[in-house]
């Protein structure tokens, strides 16, 4: 069989897995324990955290989809990324994109750190950074791209290479993007890490992370690792996430669509200063005029929601100062481009004109109180 379009992989996710019943839904197995015929006999399955057959199928998904020789399903996108953590040494240093995830930034600096990593972190837009910060002590580069919440793209095939000259692990968080739109192994990336809490399960009901990698060495390893340490995803919220990517080729084409239509409108608008959005995908980002105008904005909206996450088909709100980027210092923050003008949008699948009536709004709104509080 030639290889699939993304979009089948996803739709198909464990069909054809029961072949005694043809159950068209993977079916859920609760079992912690199989039996044995006799010594050394085994179906494959021996205890659950090592291997369990609902988990297994997303796991063989996420492998497929990524294209990758093999996958591994966590109990969420941190313990995804602390998996992929367990294949350094004290010593070893790791080179990552400066606006990461708030709580991997978090995890670097107050977990690991601890335990003698360092970490080091460059503009993705820039590889002469990176290449500049490079030792021998350095293991691998962690690139999250688009970055968020300020969405810079990084050009894979530079990372790359400069992975392949050092030595080094190439890591890609595709969280924002999934492999509808970006396959990083494909670009040479060692391991994608998913918070698959986003867009791959979509439906804001589930944590779950996903890690695939390439290579049947480092895949031992992975396996090895996950486990010994035991972070694995539980057979129900495998089946939850296997239930969402059946429908995520058409989820993200609402979520683009809208995205565009949305940037386009914040765009025009008076109040807002700045316009990120990358062009595809569903993650946007805006920076109004006046920080005053910030919570008269949030609590006025009466169909986004003022949330954290993003990824699902309902439209959230978050604002990454006092929540996804709490955690980071103030200096740190507003170096690198997160000050208290900046919203994120998870723009969701809802109608694009309500969208748009919605902030329309909340803008206007959140104008008329700062005119009146400044006025006053
Ligand atoms: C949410 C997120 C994570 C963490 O995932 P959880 O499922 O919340 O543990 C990691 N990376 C990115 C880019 C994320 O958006």
């Amino acid at each position: 069989m030639n290889r699939r379009n993304v979009a089948t992989i996803c739709t198909q996710i464990g069909n054809r897995s029961d072949e005694k019943t043809g159950a068209v839904s993977a079916p859920i197995y609760h079992s912690t324990a199989y039996r044995h015929e006799g010594i050394g006999c085994s179906t494959g399955y021996d205890y659950a955290r090592t291997k369990n057959p609902t988990r297994a199928l997303l796991e063989e998904g996420i492998a497929e989809l990524e294209g990758g020789d093999g996958g591994f399903a966590c109990s969420s996108g941190m313990a995804a990324i602390q998996l992929v953590l367990t294949l350094f040494e004290p010593g070893d240093d790791i080179v990552a994109t400066s606006d990461i995830y708030g709580g991997t930034y978090r995890l670097f600096e107050e977990g690991w750190r601890k335990w003698g990593l360092t970490f080091q972190y460059g503009d993705p837009r820039n590889p002469d950074m990176f290449r500049r910060m490079i030792t021998e002590k350095t293991k691998a580069l962690f690139i999250e791209t688009p970055t968020n919440p300020l969405m810079q793209e990084a050009d894979l095939s530079v990372y790359k290479q400069m992975a392949e000259e050092h030595g080094l692990y190439l890591i890609v968080d595709n969280t924002f993007y999934t492999p509808l739109i970006q396959r990083p192994i494909d670009e040479g990336a060692d391991i994608v890490i998913h918070s698959a809490s986003k867009y791959l399960a979509g439906h804001n009901d589930v944590i779950a992370g996903l890690v695939a990698a390439k290579g049947e060495k480092l895949c031992e390893r992975l396996a090895f690792s996950l486990n010994s340490a035991g972070q694995i995803l539980s057979p129900n919220d495998s089946w939850l996430v296997m239930r969402g990517i059946k429908t995520l080729p058409v989820r993200m084409k609402q979520h683009e669509e809208n995205a565009k239509e949305i940037a386009a409108y914040l765009e025009s608008h008076a109040s807002v200063s700045e316009v990120i959005y990358p062009g595809r995908g569903g993650m946007l980002s805006f920076r109004v005029n006046d920080e005053a105008c910030v919570d008269p904005f949030l609590r006025n909206l009466e169909l986004i929601t003022f949330a954290e996450s993003l990824g699902g088909v309902e439209s959230l709100l978050t604002y990454p100062a006092t929540q996804t980027h709490a955690d980071v210092p103030q200096n740190v923050r507003e170096a690198i481009g997160v000050d208290n003008c900046l919203l994120r949008y998870s723009v969701g699948i809802e109608s694009a004109a309500d969208l748009i009536a919605d902030l329309d709004y909340a803008l206007e709104k959140a104008e008329q109180a700062t005119r009146e509080s400044s006025s006053s």
